[in-house]
């Protein structure tokens, strides 16, 4: 046995122990690595972060998709930016009333890693005839994009460090705005309100939706691989609001069955801890 340990602040780390490195691989966008234990199931890191593992996955992938489609049933053109394992893919892909669903992931090698050694994300994702995977820039993708062309944008990405930076930018942001229908949601990746720097991330990203969106929304989730265990996802919408707009009787007729997300947990993740929700205001 051995153990991969990660920096979740200059004075915490977190370890996990593995049997096996299944395998290894710099690419030229992140340095890739696959690991198998007892506790979470295979796991893969990208440059020495956790992205995910077999155990808490569900956590991730139904919070990322499902409030969207509980606050609008009604979507059918949905873009992912990043989310090269497949999972934010496969939930939403449940939704027959799903047409299109276009991925831009910027590492091929994260996809095709994942295929072979985290099927539970990536299995079935590529064979769906509604699926379209491009392997780019999410940033180039969206300045490219035709004006309102999408119901719904996920953005799931890794830390606004090295390829994840662009897209926790202003600019990224305002081209997201663009080519969002006029009832679009924007699903994005939050960070942390525990640890400083993630806090820090959690504030500009916030605070530059704002000066963007007419109604933004966060919510959190608890996953207990990333850092403190206390995730947000930021909720972005020119007309839908997540709390007055939720749809349960359009959304429990999916007949989706969801490990995490519920319709009662729906309002009650929009509900932040006190200090979280003045961080967020203080900006
Ligand atoms: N759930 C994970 C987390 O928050 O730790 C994130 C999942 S992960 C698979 C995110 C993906 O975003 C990575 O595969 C990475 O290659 C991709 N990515 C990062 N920057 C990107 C960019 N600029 N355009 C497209 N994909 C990007």
């Amino acid at each position: 046995m051995a153990w991969y340990t990660e920096q979740w602040s200059n004075e915490c780390k977190f370890s996990i122990a593995y049997d096996k490195e299944l395998y290894s691989e710099k690419t030229p966008f992140q340095q890739i690595d696959f690991y198998k234990g007892e506790e979470f199931g295979t796991f893969f890191t990208l440059d020495g972060l956790m992205m995910v593992n077999e155990k808490d996955e569900f956590v991730y992938h139904d919070m990322i998709v499902h409030p969207a489609f509980a606050t609008n049933p009604s979507i059918k053109k949905v873009l992912i930016i990043g989310g090269g394992d497949g999972g934010t893919a496969r939930e939403v892909l449940r939704y027959p009333t799903v047409e299109e669903v276009v991925m831009v992931e910027i590492d091929e090698r994260v996809f095709r890693l994942c295929q072979e050694f985290l099927p539970v994300t990536a299995n079935g994702v590529e064979e769906d005839s509604r699926m379209k995977l491009l392997f780019d820039d999410g940033l180039a993708y969206v300045k490219n994009a035709p004006d309102q062309s999408f119901d719904l944008i996920l953005v799931d990405s890794t830390d606004p460090i090295s390829v994840g930076e662009g897209l926790f930018t202003t600019e990224f942001y305002k081209e997201c705005y663009r080519v969002l229908n006029e009832d679009g949601i924007l699903i994005n990746q939050h960070e942390s309100p525990y640890f400083a720097e993630y806090a820090a991330n959690m504030k500009k990203a916030h605070r530059k939706i704002k000066d963007i969106f007419p109604i933004t929304h966060v919510y959190q989730y608890h996953m207990p691989t990333y850092p403190s265990g206390h995730w947000l996802f930021g909720f972005a919408s020119k007309t839908f609001d997540p709390l007055k707009d939720l749809n349960v009787e359009a959304w429990e007729k999916f007949g989706l069955k969801t490990k995490y997300y519920n319709t009662n947990l729906h309002a009650g993740a929009f509900g932040l801890p006190s200090y979280v929700k003045e961080a967020l205001q203080r900006g």
